[in-house]
């Protein structure tokens, strides 16, 4: 991680204006991320660098609140604000971190011919604390089992093309009657195969592809966000010419757990308390992760008061560190109190210098009482 004071301002890293819209800064990162991208760039070791300097730059400005606290507190103000550490990410997550930029395929389709494909699962909290591993079916095209994905059927043969000579490519002229000369194509009659199928598979009508179901298992790690994908490699469709497979992307959702609710990597949950038990103090079950944990309310604790549990949220996904439990605490007041009990509240009411409202005072007596009030 380069140290704060040798980290270059995230606008300048994007070469953007300060008052840069959402959209411009969307457009500028997918732009630094083509440029930089390591693949592109094989004979600069800086590029991989300057690429994950520009995805750290387009998470902080992308995100409204953390763009807030940058643009007032500098590169300090985000500092524990729940952001990737990118020098230890591999440049493949980031580019599956930041889908709504790259698209499903992650950018990573381009010269290895297959297909990617992308399916969902749904975790809940208390798998995304402990991490998970789920099974998966799907369906996805795939080698034809009965001719092995040629296209013959079994027994016949195949026969080189006529139209190319086997060679799979021919010579065309090119545009405007030869105007720009000569180019090579892919055989229109094999389309690039180079042969031609004398009976074709009946399983697959020749194509060389059935649709199959499959079932993979995938290992989902700690502390991921809602989102976010598993890449599962060489699990998509084989390309045309069958030599590589796509990836499946597993994409993770998170199902609303009843009491607590992510931010980040801290869990809140809201807590109503009775006001005995905010003026007195008190120990009291709160819902956790792993069922239920005791938190001591301080006496004089106050409404919304927020109360931490070290420890008990989430792991980072990166450094494994445990975020906390908030609890906020909502006081309440009763709506019905038993004689005894507003006898006593009364009593403890004439400690107090304040003025309590006459026992059975109702309320539009009290409400005329304040309208007339100015004639009487
Ligand atoms: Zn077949
Ligand atoms: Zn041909």
């Amino acid at each position: 991680m380069v140290v704060a004071a040798q980290k270059r301002d995230y606008y300048e890293v994007l070469g953007l204006a300060r008052e840069a819209t959402p959209d411009e800064i969307k457009k500028a990162y997918r732009r630094a991320a083509h440029k930089h991208h390591p693949d592109r760039n094989a004979s600069d070791p800086s590029a991989e660098g300057r690429f994950k300097e520009a995805s750290e730059a387009y998470e902080v400005l992308s995100d409204p609140a953390t763009r807030q606290r940058y643009d007032q507190f500098g590169h300090a103000g985000v500092g524990g604000a729940g952001l990737h550490d990118f020098s230890h990410m591999g440049v493949e997550d980031i580019f599956s971190m930041f889908t709504d930029i790259f698209g499903g395929g992650g950018g990573r389709r381009r010269g290895r011919g297959g297909t990617d494909l992308q399916t969902e699962v749904t975790l809940t909290l208390a798998d995304v604390a402990t991490g998970a591993e789920r099974s998966i079916e799907f369906q996805r095209r795939d080698f034809c089992g009965t001719c092995g994905g040629q296209g013959a059927a079994p027994g016949s043969r195949k026969r080189a093309c006529s139209t190319c000579g086997g060679y799979g490519q021919v010579e065309q002229s090119g545009g405007f009657g030869g105007l720009f000369g000569r180019v090579i194509t892919d055989c229109p009659a094999c389309r690039g195969r180079g042969s031609m199928i004398e009976t074709p598979c009946p399983a697959c009508r020749g194509s060389g592809r059935t649709t199959a179901s499959r079932v993979v298992n995938v290992q989902i790690p700690a502390g991921i966000h809602e989102g976010q994908a598993v890449r599962l490699r060489g699990e998509g469709e084989p390309g045309e010419d069958g030599s590589h497979r796509g990836d499946l992307h597993c994409y993770v959702r998170i199902a609303p757990h009843p009491f607590l609710e992510r931010h980040d990597n801290d869990l809140v949950c809201r807590m109503p308390v009775s006001f005995t038990q905010a003026a007195l103090g008190a120990k009291v079950e709160v819902p956790s992760l792993t069922g239920k944990a005791e938190l001591k309310i301080p006496p004089g604790t106050q409404h919304g008061h927020v109360l931490r549990l070290a420890g008990l949220g989430l792991p980072s996904l990166r450094s494994g560190r445990r975020g906390d439990e908030l609890v906020q605490v909502l006081v309440e007041i009763p709506k019905k109190m038993n004689k005894a009990q507003e006898t006593l509240l009364r009593e403890f009411a004439k400690t107090e210098d304040r003025s309590v409202m006459p026992e059975s005072k109702g309320f539009f007596d009290r409400l005329m009482d304040y309208l007339g009030g100015g004639e009487k």
